[in-house]
């Protein structure tokens, strides 16, 4: 990933290098691009994913999934996960600007105008259905007092504020079939929700929690691997959850203990969060906001996703800053508890 990633040329305005990029991107199906790497077989059931052995790391069972209508990768052996764009930087080791130059040339089948409409609608489709299904959890969520698992879980964490209405605490299952409809038990979790640029909830980090919310939830499964505390619902690319307003300086951080922890340090300062490193450089700032101090995590994928965001707000016209704990603690929430590395 090269630092000039998002200046492919001077002549083109945001929203056109964006339209260019996104055309590049759904001419043709992920498969045809990632099936030069590895051979790729269709999943029974009428799944619209292929897997196969990941071009990433070395595997002997196929972990690698590939999904031809939402054009995206993703390995659940070693996390590597992106669309063509990526794949092509990532595995073929082409520069951002020449990747979006191979993907509008002839190097690969294009797709019909019929089936680039028939993804489109079924992408808008899926991501509605998420939406909702975020809104009605957020819907019952309440308040995050004291006498709640989620007020009791910040506590633990240090945090001694009131929390911010935009952190609550819900009662939810962990798990969702979108097909069935079926669903897990209710659990505790501390819900965050996650705004879009107009300040809509259309998605919900919960941190599911153990114990009146001394811990965090961490049942192992009938395998014997454990259950991840967080996940989210709805729409986590562009979003972010405001522990503060809309301010021409934001600090933004990643993971809603940081953000908290962040929030009761700088009292006049606004801060956001995004649900996962990568999406730190995929914010839809609103207009009123001029700069963002990148708050990151003191570890290689923490500095990668501060220059990433630093490139992307750059590119976006906005003063980017970045800021990491002392070099003995590995992020805000173990500085503030005294937990070293
Ligand atoms: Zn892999």
């Amino acid at each position: 990933m090269g630092r000039q990633a998002a200046q492919p040329s001077g002549r083109l305005s945001d929203d056109e290098f964006r339209e260019l990029v996104n055309k590049a991107r759904e001419r043709h199906s992920i498969s045809d691009i990632i099936g030069r790497h590895t051979q790729l077989k269709k999943r029974g059931g009428g799944r619209d994913e292929q897997v196969g052995l990941c071009p990433f790391h070395s595997e002997r069972t196929p972990s690698f999934e590939v999904n031809d209508t939402k054009g995206t990768y993703h390995c659940w052996g070693c996390g590597a996960a992106g669309d063509a764009i990526t794949f092509l930087v990532n595995c073929e080791g082409l520069s951002f600007r020449a990747a979006v130059e191979t993907l509008s040339g002839d190097a690969f089948p294009v797709i019909s105008e019929e089936e680039r409409t028939r993804r489109k609608r079924e992408i808008e489709r899926a991501s509605a259905s998420r939406i909702a299904l975020a809104r009605t959890i957020w819907s019952r969520s309440i308040r995050a007092t004291l006498d709640t698992p989620a007020g009791v879980y910040a506590r633990s964490r240090g945090i001694t504020i009131d929390l911010p209405p935009t952190v609550r605490f819900v009662m939810t299952p962990r798990w969702y079939d979108p097909e069935t409809g079926e669903a897990g038990r209710d659990i505790p979790a501390m819900a965050c929700a996650l705004q879009d640029v107009t300040g809509a909830v259309v998605g919900v980090q919960c941190v599911f929690l153990e114990d009146g919310g001394r811990r965090k939830y961490s049942r192992p499964r009938p395998d014997g691997s454990i259950g991840k505390a967080k996940l989210s619902f709805g729409q986590i690319v562009g979003s972010a959850l405001r522990l503060g307003p809309v301010r021409p300086h934001l600090i933004n951080c990643e993971g809603p203990e940081d953000g908290l922890t962040l929030a009761q340090r700088l009292p006049d300062k606004s801060v956001w969060v995004t649900c996962g490193t990568a999406m730190l450089s995929r914010v839809d700032y609103p207009t009123e906001v001029r700069s963002v101090c990148f708050a990151g995590d003191n570890n290689d994928a923490g500095r990668l996703a501060v220059t990433q965001a630093r490139d992307a707000v750059i590119a976006k016209g906005l003063i980017p800053s970045e800021a990491f704990p002392p070099a003995d603690f590995k992020d805000w929430n173990d500085e503030l508890r005294g937990v070293r590395a």
